[in-house]
């Protein structure tokens, strides 16, 4: 029997030799801590919950399986029509083409036999109608288009073996539910279901119950393992820019990511940026999809140093040794603030994540240490320090006076 507990290698948790070679190509050199906790439940078939921190590897831990699977089950060029044998949901278009792109990359060595389409909106339909074209055995999709694509009978979802939910709390939350449960409707009873993600709310882990028959949990999120360090700083309200620019010229990052939480919010600041000398691009859903493509590569090849963004770009991208994710602006949510700052301190890589917090912030961040488990010391900035009237300990809640005898409510009309 296998040791899920303490494999040491690739092929002992059960891959193929030519699976094994590939990721040695890639200088994998052991399974991460979620790649050996779950692939060998997955070539068992089991359905699957699987938390573990951001860029632990877990697209590899769900990926691996299923090229394994069409591998060794299906045979060759078994597909037909417009079908999809597995079927990877991501919550944006950037996370859609980069997991297909390490997909393509895993099955490099079988590429002949397994076919794998990216299929997501902003850019034209057809060449995705074309590539979906005589069946895939893999497809990665943001659900919208999915569905497009659906209506327009250029994909068949009838014969789904798999479905992946990557970042699954944000696939099952309220913004999805409507295109999801469309696509589920469309998918056969059975079938192995996986939920991956680095957060699980209650309210989701309840919700995905249905979609699972007799799942494996493995919950590996631990702050300790982490290479990320987090840090707050308490600053003026008002002064969030000039502390911004002051800490990035300081540190002299050679990378920074810096989230916002409206799209007007990363243009205003990176035109206050600019004028502090700080040249910065930005990333958000109002731009168009060649933008949004150029703006990921120059970020990813290191041409942008200084990246301002919304929340699209919280969830699961890859940017290679991303030394600082700063929150300008609080995420509403705890569980963004944890995709966040996991894009810095990947696969093992020291990490910032850096949150600048004013006065109107202060519960906030409260919440959100006490949500995610956490409490970091509150620091400030030399030069920028704050004023008595605004630091945090003058916002705390007063400890309620004893009420003198007596002074208890009255009844009324005595
Ligand atoms: P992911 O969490 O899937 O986005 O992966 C995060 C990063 O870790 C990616 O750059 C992967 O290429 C890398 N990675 C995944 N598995 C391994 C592994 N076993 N050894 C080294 N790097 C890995």
């Amino acid at each position: 029997m296998t040791d899920k507990t303490s494999p040491t290698t690739f092929a002992d948790l059960g891959l193929i030799p030519t699976l094994v070679e590939r990721l040695e190509e890639l200088e994998y050199s052991q399974p991460t801590p979620i790649q050996s906790h779950t692939i060998p439940y997955l070539l068992e078939g089991r359905d699957l919950v699987g938390g573990a921190n951001t860029g632990s590897g877990k697209t590899a831990a769900f990926s691996l399986p299923i090229l394994q699977k069409i591998y060794q089950q299906d045979k060759p060029n078994s597909r037909r029509g417009n079908t999809v044998s597995h079927l990877i949901l991501v919550p944006t278009r950037e996370l859609a083409s980069q997991v297909a792109y390490n997909v393509k990359s895993y099955s490099y060595h079988l590429r002949n036999e397994i076919k794998t389409v990216a299929v997501f909106g902003g850019v034209s339909v057809n060449p995705q109608m074309l590539a979906l074209r005589g069946g895939s055995d893999i497809v990665v999709a943001t659900p919208g288009r999915l569905l497009d694509l659906v209506s327009s009978n250029a994909i068949k979802l009838d014969q789904v073996q798999t479905l992946v939910l990557d970042e699954a709390d944000r696939m099952l939350s309220l913004g999805f539910t409507e295109e999801l449960n469309n696509i589920l409707a469309l998918l056969p009873e059975k079938k192995q279901t996986l939920l991956f993600s680095a957060t699980f709310p209650e309210k989701v882990t309840t919700l995905a119950q249905h979609l699972l028959n007799e799942p494996v949990e493995v919950q590996l999120q631990s702050a300790e393992a982490s290479t990320l360090v987090q840090r707050v700083f308490s600053v003026n309200k008002g002064q969030k820019t000039a502390v911004l620019a002051h800490l990035i010229k300081q540190h002299q990052w050679r990378q920074a990511l810096i989230f916002v939480n409206a799209k007007n919010s990363c243009n205003h600041l990176a035109q206050k940026l600019s004028k502090r000398g700080i040249t910065a691009e930005v990333f958000h859903g109002d731009k168009g999809q060649g933008a949004r493509t150029r703006v990921l590569e120059g970020f990813k090849s290191g041409d942008i140093q200084v990246l301002i963004a919304t929340d699209i770009a919280a969830r699961g991208l890859d940017i290679e040794k991303l030394p600082v994710v700063i929150n300008f602006d609080l995420p509403r949510s705890p569980a963004d603030y944890m995709h966040r700052i996991g894009r810095s301190g990947r696969a093992g890589e020291v990490g910032l994540g850096l949150s600048l917090i004013d006065y109107d912030d202060y519960h906030h961040f409260k919440v959100i240490e006490k949500k995610n488990k956490f409490c970091l010391e509150r620091e400030q900035v030399a030069g920028f320090e704050v004023d008595d009237d605004q630091s945090e300990a003058y916002f705390a809640p007063m400890k309620p006076r004893a009420k003198p005898a007596g002074m208890g409510k009255k009844k009324r009309n005595q």
